[in-house]
């Protein structure tokens, strides 16, 4: 499941720009700024894949990313971010949608939520979302080495992110505690989208 080569292919502004849906894809969602420009370079082994944007962008843009020449990394755009309103957030919601509908290659969704924060409401009510399109998804935990000083450990917010969701689902959807620092969950994560593949 190790990934030997990765390449951008190309950012689209509407779904129906998406590259030829012929192999199986796995999209990584998440907060701007909860780690998933960091994640997707750390799995892929690749520093300058996806951009470790500085900037919580307003761009809506979907990037394809080739992995071993074989499956799509994507990199959906974050939500959340402050200065985001109401029409912002509607527009996301049909944004991702649309792509949730349309991509018939669609595998999982990855929902990335930031272990160093105690639950947050945007990323419940994203995975309410996922699972009001219907979509499979797992839940992937990021920065699980960078804790806060004067805040829950990341054990905590990660035991309480999983609660909350127990209260609301029978069961819960695969998690995996990750970091781009360290490496950790790394191959955990790739061999399980490895296994995805293969069913
Ligand atoms: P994105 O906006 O979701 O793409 O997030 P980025 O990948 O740009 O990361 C946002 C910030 O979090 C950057 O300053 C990263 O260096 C930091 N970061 C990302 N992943 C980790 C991690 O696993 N551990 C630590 N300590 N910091 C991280």
């Amino acid at each position: 499941s190790n990934v030997k080569k990765s390449a951008f292919i190309k950012s689209s502004t509407r779904v129906a720009d998406c590259p030829p849906d012929r192999i199986p894809e796995f999209a990584f969602i998440g907060r701007s700024n909860v780690g998933k420009s960091s994640l997707i370079n750390s799995l892929t082994n690749n520093d300058r894949l996806a951009k470790v944007s500085k900037e919580p962008g307003m761009t809506k843009l979907i990037n394809h990313y080739l992995i071993n020449d074989s499956w799509y990394l994507v990199d959906l755009p974050g939500y959340g971010f402050a200065k985001a309103g109401k029409s912002n957030r509607e527009e996301w919601l049909r944004f991702t949608k649309d792509y949730f509908i349309t991509r018939d290659n669609l595998v999982s969704v990855m929902l990335l939520v930031d272990s160093s924060l105690p639950p947050q409401t945007v990323d419940r009510d994203c995975a309410d979302w996922l699972a009001e399109c219907e979509v499979p998804f797992c839940i992937v935990f990021t920065k699980i080495d960078n804790r806060k000083k004067d805040m829950p450990t990341n054990a905590a917010n990660v035991k309480a992110f999983k609660q909350m969701m127990a209260e609301e689902w029978e069961a819960l959807p695969r998690c995996f505690e990750t970091s781009s620092k360290t490496g950790t969950g790394k191959s955990e994560l790739l061999g399980y989208l490895a296994s995805l593949r293969e069913l």
